[in-house]
């Protein structure tokens, strides 16, 4: 469905601050996040982004705009900060401490709440803010489901760069349920197939994967990721958190009901945690998979299991 059929709701918002601290060094991805939008037109079922107070808090400005309901209308409004890149240049100028956790590096992230590259606007201020990032020196680590980024990689294959795709499953007619407006894992997959050719930093996101995935179907997903030599594979399944649960359910993805209570959530976590290790292990990818456990998940197993991966840096190489 194109995009003037969706009825999307389009607009730029300005933002004073564009580089924001962030708690995902925990998940080993960086310290700092720059969100070049508000909203996402990919518009992933299982996407926890509207249920944050990123989305939530801005229920009355989002309503102005003409969108109503900013949960189940998530992926038909887009809001582009055009005013990013000259922000950040005054910015980074004038700071004069840079965060560097352990396992967050000093990493800025593109992006946390919303796809860089998901229109070629969005990929023109992205563009902008890396070269700004770069001419400062920062490490930069990009987060798509588009392969738009294949048009930069003039910039993006640095050594201060690492290119990373979500890429959860094989299955393109899946996809087209799960992530409807997304480029299939097929377009996903060429394009890293590119970045890895031209000698691209590259890791993969297997996130977040189907809650049914089989240790045959998981050898084979390793065996053909292998082709990308990723320098790491994040790994977290499908959490029915906030109103995604809602939206998969109307989706009609039925395996969503795996997940939708706490209890039956960890259990299927547990079991294909386990699976995904032993698929790795089976293949030589198992010192690359860098697990996201949930925290919540402590409840349910030993806790240990759990802590070793939270702040736990990852094994990709920064100079
Ligand atoms: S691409 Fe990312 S931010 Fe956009 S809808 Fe999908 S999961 Fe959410």
């Amino acid at each position: 469905m194109d995009s003037e059929m969706r009825g999307i709701v389009r607009g730029s918002e300005k933002i004073v601050n564009p580089l924001q601290e962030s708690a995902l060094h925990k998940k080993g991805l960086c310290d700092y996040v720059v969100n070049i939008a508000s909203g996402c037109l990919h518009g992933c079922t299982f996407c926890y982004v509207p249920a944050t107070p990123a989305i939530r808090t801005r229920k009355a400005i989002l309503a102005e705009a003409g969108v109503e309901d900013p949960q189940m209308e998530w992926g038909n409004y887009l809001f582009t900060r055009d005013n990013i890149p000259s922000q950040l240049e005054d910015l980074i100028e004038r700071k004069r401490n840079w965060k560097v956790t352990e396992s967050g590096k000093g990493v800025v992230l593109l992006c946390s709440g919303t796809d860089p590259y998901q229109t070629k606007e969005t990929a023109l201020i992205t563009r902008e803010t890396v070269k700004i990032l770069l001419r400062y020196k920062k490490r930069v680590r990009i987060l798509t489901r588009s392969p738009l980024w294949i048009k930069d990689l003039d910039i993006l294959c640095n050594e201060n760069v690492t290119v990373g795709m979500s890429l959860p499953h094989f299955e393109d007619e899946l996809s087209k349920v799960v992530e409807p407006y997304s480029p299939s894992p097929s377009a996903r997959y060429n394009a890293m197939i590119k970045g890895a050719k031209a000698g691209c930093r590259l890791f993969v996101a297997a996130a977040p994967t189907p809650p049914n995935i089989t240790l045959r179907e998981f050898e084979s997903y390793f065996q053909k990721i292998s082709r990308l030599n990723p320098e790491v594979v994040f790994w977290e399944p499908i959490n029915a958190r906030g109103t995604n649960g809602k939206r998969m359910q109307k989706a009609g993805l039925k395996f969503v009901d795996l997940v939708m209570h706490e209890k039956s959530w960890a259990n299927n976590f547990l079991e294909q945690w386990e699976i995904i290790e032993r698929a790795a292990e089976n293949t030589g990818f198992l010192s690359k998979l860098h697990i996201w456990p949930d925290k919540a998940l402590r409840k349910f197993t030993d806790s240990s299991k759990v802590d070793y991966w939270i702040d736990r840096p990852t094994v990709e190489r920064w100079i």
